[in-house]
């Protein structure tokens, strides 16, 4: 299926790595330009020629900066000739205990995680229902839908994007325009952070990675961990002329583990 986004910019932040370079790689495949972006350079730039080899007709510029920041922000929109598909992501908020957390911590991840995202959108999306398409895709997590004890932080910052994008995504002035606004929720996906994860509660328990993976593995319906390539095919869809009237939504990708209806 033509998907309909050939020429078109995408803004893909923290991409050089995992479920954002998963996204920049299937956008890139349907003939998307892209600007990707990410804190350290040299892996940036591995990505980028990467995604080069994969479509040279199509135009990939990297930017290196922080995306929280404010700085980081406008550098990545600098770049962009136009932005008409934004993909929001940045690292997620680290474990542990709320009795832990002080107000500095709480900030950081609702910087990070709800802040970012609104402020990129608030640069892009008037522009967008002027040009008459639009679509902003943000990585959110399953944990927005099941909340995950050790994950507080996440759970928080994620949830206030949630509620504000569930509302914002009914502006009659963008949904008219055919600007769309969707979240998209990974479950367990195989990336350095997952795999990072695993290490640390390896450790903790005694065990070893694969031991800890084939557990988690076991408690997915499709007992394995899902590849960044297919959650970048999803996003890509949501990119798509095809997905102009989905919009407000929150997508799983989990392998069937949520177990609710809804
Ligand atoms: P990853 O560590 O594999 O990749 C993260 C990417 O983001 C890297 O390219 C890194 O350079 C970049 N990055 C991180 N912080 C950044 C920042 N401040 N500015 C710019 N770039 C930044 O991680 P991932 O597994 O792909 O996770 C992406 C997001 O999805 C995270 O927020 C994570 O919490 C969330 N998530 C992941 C999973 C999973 O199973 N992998 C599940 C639920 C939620």
């Amino acid at each position: 299926m033509d998907l309909g986004i050939a020429g078109k910019w995408a803004l893909v932040c923290a991409a050089s790595k995992g479920l954002g370079k998963g996204c920049a790689t299937a956008l890139v495949r349907e003939g998307a330009n892209v600007v990707i972006t990410a804190r350290g350079d040299a892996v940036l730039q591995a990505t980028a020629a990467e995604l080069r080899a994969l479509a040279p007709g199509v135009q990939v510029i990297a930017v290196a900066g922080d995306i929280t920041t404010e700085a980081g922000r406008a550098a990545a929109l600098a770049a962009a000739p136009q932005v008409d598909i934004l993909v929001n992501n940045a690292g997620g908020p680290p474990p542990g205990d709320f009795r832990d957390w002080k107000r500095e911590d709480w900030i950081a991840a609702v910087d990070a995680n709800m802040l970012s995202p609104i402020e990129l959108m608030r640069a892009t999306v008037d522009q967008m229902a002027e040009r008459g398409y639009g679509r902003v895709v943000n990585i959110t997590s399953s944990a927005v839908k099941a909340p995950i004890d050790f994950l507080g932080l996440s759970n928080g910052a994620r949830s206030g994007l949630t509620g504000f994008v569930a509302g914002t995504a009914r502006q009659v002035r963008l949904a008219s325009r055919n600007v769309t606004i969707n979240n998209l929720l990974p479950g367990a996906f195989d990336t350095d952070r997952l795999r990072i994860g695993f290490a640390g509660q390896a450790k903790k328990q005694g065990l070893s990675v694969e031991q800890v993976l084939e557990a988690r593995r076991k408690t997915v319906p499709a007992q394995r961990l899902g590849n960044p390539q297919e959650f970048g095919s999803v996003c890509a869809f949501l990119c798509s002329q095809q997905a102009g009237y989905l919009t407000g939504q929150n997508v799983l990708v989990d392998g069937g583990a949520y177990p609710g209806m809804f």
